[in-house]
């Protein structure tokens, strides 16, 4: 298990998915709350202390190249906290960096600064420590990580975003020998309907795009309160999974020899730094704990609350799973 330190700049993404958790707080920041809140990492990632408490180092928005950083003095207080991080990365206080990105922006970063540019001098820092480290190439040792999402619905709203994510991805592909993503799937009952028409659908996307793929419980965000003002507000009416359907598609993928990679928590933060109005930073610690305090439970499994998301029961979607991969492991 990992044992990463993440944060979160800001709340500022313009892909505005119908899903998203931000929803009302994805704001457009000022200038000043953006320098604060990179001002604020790169005190953290300077400090050599920290790096006694964590191996691995996870910045997410929002979203950074989208116009975020759109100007001389983000610009540059942003790269600098870049060379923070290369800093520490090839001294391998950071062993594993992960960047989280929606990758669905054609803005340049800054200026003709492009998303190519970045994604070379990326490759050219990890290529740099993979010489220091031999045995780089076993997956323990892949130490720069690109985490997206791709979603059959609800994630982009023109055929011309889904087609800059691929674009993308390719860039990272082709580009790049020493970067690797990941990419999210929140398993959502139109996803499973698009791998039963296409049970190679999995098989191709990672072959076309090099990617490891993992999947999470779909969720209604902070603004609704139920599955059912989730659906009245994003019209999304295919989102939410039927039980039956879940269960078929876990059976399905193991029967297909795909491993299902569900729900798994290593790959969060261990602890989270999230930014509070650019000035401070809220921590949230064990945040790979499935088993959570007694508010955020649902009795009697001792599961989070946001696994009980099926569209037809309440049943709790990780004891399904369990359920599920105990089976095929006995047989
Ligand atoms: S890309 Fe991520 S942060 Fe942006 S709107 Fe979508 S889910 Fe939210």
């Amino acid at each position: 298990m990992n044992n990463m330190l993440q944060i979160e700049l800001w709340r500022e993404c313009n892909n505005h998915c119908k899903f998203c958790y931000l929803q009302e707080e994805n704001k457009k920041q000022s200038e000043e709350y953006k320098l604060n809140a990179i001002k604020n990492a790169i005190k953290i990632i300077k400090d050599n202390q920290t790096w006694t408490n964590y191996d691995s180092f996870g910045l997410i928005g929002g979203e950074f190249f989208q116009g975020q950083i759109n100007t001389e003095a983000l610009n540059k207080e942003f790269f600098s906290m870049f060379v923070a991080i290369e800093d520490q990365f090839l001294h391998s206080n950071i062993k594993h960096f992960w960047l989280t990105m929606s990758l669905t922006d054609t803005q340049h970063i800054y200026n003709s600064f492009t998303f190519e540019h970045f994604i070379d001098s990326l490759d050219h820092l990890a290529c740099i420590r993979s010489n220091k480290h031999v045995s780089w190439k076993n997956k323990e040792n892949q130490d720069i990580w690109i985490c997206t999402s791709y979603d059959t619905i609800g994630r982009f709203h023109t055929k011309e975003a889904e087609e800059t994510w691929k674009r993308y991805m390719k860039i990272i592909k082709d580009r790049s020998e020493y970067i690797h993503t990941t990419t999210c799937f929140i398993i959502t009952q139109d996803l499973i309907d698009t791998y039963n028409k296409d049970k190679d659908f999995f098989n191709k996307f990672r072959e076309e795009y090099n990617t490891r793929v993992y999947f999470k419980c779909p969720d209604i965000g902070c603004n609704d309160k139920t599955i059912e003002d989730f659906t009245k507000r994003t019209k999304l009416n295919n989102f939410f999974p039927k039980r039956a359907d879940f269960i078929k598609f876990l059976y399905d993928m193991a029967e297909d020899g795909e491993s299902v990679d569900l729900f798994n928590r290593e790959y969060r933060a261990a602890t989270l730094y999230e930014n509070i109005g650019g000035k401070s930073l809220r921590v949230f610690k064990e945040r790979q704990n499935d088993l959570i305090s007694a508010e955020d439970a649902t009795s009697p499994c001792g599961h989070a609350y946001w696994y009980s998301r099926y569209i037809d029961s309440d049943k709790c979607m990780m004891c399904d799973r369990d359920m599920v991969f105990k089976e095929i492991e006995d047989e």
